[in-house]
């Protein structure tokens, strides 16, 4: 997907931000073509189910946002860096609403 699998972090704060149309799960299908949107969170070593839309950034490369599918405790979870399961759903999908 062009990042590395580690090093993600949680935007956190976000929740006030409104997905366009409904939920971020939504809004990342809409923008999938009909990907599937992944049973469980894409964070290494959680088998949570995904029910949100994170949004998530990987410092060390750059600060595009992008949505990622967690469970609510990972969409919950800011600051501590996660690594992603390479099972994640790519290519990723902007949080930058145009
Ligand atoms: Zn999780």
């Amino acid at each position: 997907m062009g990042y590395p699998l580690n090093g993600w972090k949680n935007k956190g704060g976000t929740s006030d931000r409104n997905a366009p149309g409904g939920s971020w799960k939504q809004y990342w299908q809409k923008n999938t073509n009909g990907q599937k949107w992944p049973e469980y969170c894409c964070v290494e070593g959680c088998y949570e189910k995904a029910t949100d839309g994170a949004h998530m950034y990987c410092p060390s490369v750059d600060r595009r946002e992008w949505i990622i599918p967690t469970c609510h405790f990972h969409n919950m979870q800011k600051g501590s860096e996660l690594t992603l399961k390479n099972s994640t759903p790519s290519p990723l999908i902007s949080a930058n609403v145009r």
